[in-house]
């Protein structure tokens, strides 16, 4: 069997057109969308999405602006910064890149977000909110594997999910969106981590598989079941001396083997990835229509 490509990129695309003319509505009001990026330190993998996020807000109409604390910025500095986003009109969206060098504050300074700007969803009103079923801001990269298996025509009504890895911000959310009522959840989710016993015996039994470990070679081809859906979340830089950066980017899954036996498989770079900056674009949008029809 050769697997079918779930194609992130394309998929993000169609949604961008999608949010294309909402953003044109609030650009003719003339207060287009806002984005903030706070960015902490110098770690180069943080620099490159940073930048990624930013050039897709571009090419939308959304105002990015990033605000580069140095590595040695306190706490304090941190939630200052984000403070003064909370107080500014022109924000609509409050992004701090993870991790910090000091991941210990990470919870204190999602905390200090206004759940109304929380545009990745990782704030406590927002986390719970959409444990209840109410309106939130979903997280973006659970929420745009949803949207990816959705729009590439793969149900997960009734599949067994097997996710790897229990982070807050991919495996435990998606594990919830999944497990939903609804059209686009309904699957009997398993859920593992490196405490689970013999990882392939669950994996096998799978409809479709999410790797999130953040290790390459996760997921193996003899890990699944032939005709699987696999969903790589994994980003992982390999050294690479052919290539003029030194590195390459793997997910999580061995791609060869696990192709071959896959029915369909996202690519690491250009499946998941995409998709989570798709669904910041949205969220971005769907805040500053929020904001707009607060005001008025
Ligand atoms: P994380 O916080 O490090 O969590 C990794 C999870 O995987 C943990 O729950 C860990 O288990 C589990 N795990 C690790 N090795 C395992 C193994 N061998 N067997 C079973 N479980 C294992 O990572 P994360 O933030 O969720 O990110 C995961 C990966 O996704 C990373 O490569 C990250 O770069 C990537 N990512 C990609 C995107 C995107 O947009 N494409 C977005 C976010 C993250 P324990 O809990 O037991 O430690």
């Amino acid at each position: 069997m050769t697997a079918r490509l779930l194609d992130g990129r394309a998929v993000a695309a169609q949604i961008r057109e999608e949010l294309r003319p909402r953003v044109a509505a609030l650009a003719a009001t003339g207060r287009p969308p806002g984005l903030a990026v706070v960015r902490v330190g110098d770690d180069p993998a943080s620099l490159s999405y940073v930048t990624a996020k930013r050039r897709a807000c571009a090419e939308l109409g959304i105002i990015s602006s990033e605000w580069h604390l140095p590595a040695s910025a306190s706490r304090a500095e941190i939630l200052a910064t984000v403070e003064r986003l909370n107080e500014d009109p022109s924000v609509d969206g409050i992004l701090v890149q993870l991790p910090l060098p000091d991941s210990s504050i990470e919870p204190d300074v999602i905390e200090v977000i206004r759940p109304e700007k929380d545009v990745d969803g990782f704030h406590p009103v927002n986390v719970g909110r959409m444990m209840l079923g109410l309106p939130a801001f979903l997280p973006c990269t659970p929420h745009g594997i949803v949207q990816l298996l959705r729009r590439s025509g793969i149900s997960t009504v009734g599949a067994h999910v097997v996710i790897v890895g229990r982070s807050q911000i991919v495996g435990r959310p998606l594990a919830h969106l999944l497990s939903r009522k609804g059209p686009d959840a309904d699957a009997t989710v398993t859920l593992c981590h490196t405490r689970t016993r013999e990882l392939a015996a669950h994996t096998r039994l799978a409809d479709i598989v999410v790797a999130a470990a953040g290790r390459p070679g996760t997921l193996r081809g003899d890990m699944i079941r032939d005709g699987a859906v696999v969903v790589d979340v994994g980003v992982n830089r390999v050294p690479d001396p052919a290539r003029p950066c030194g590195y390459r980017l793997v997910g999580d899954a061995d791609f060869e083997s696990v192709a071959s036996r896959a029915a369909a498989i996202t690519p690491v770079p250009g499946g998941v990835g995409p998709m989570t900056i798709a669904m910041l674009l949205a969220n971005t949008v769907a805040a500053a229509e929020w904001r707009g029809g607060a005001a008025r």
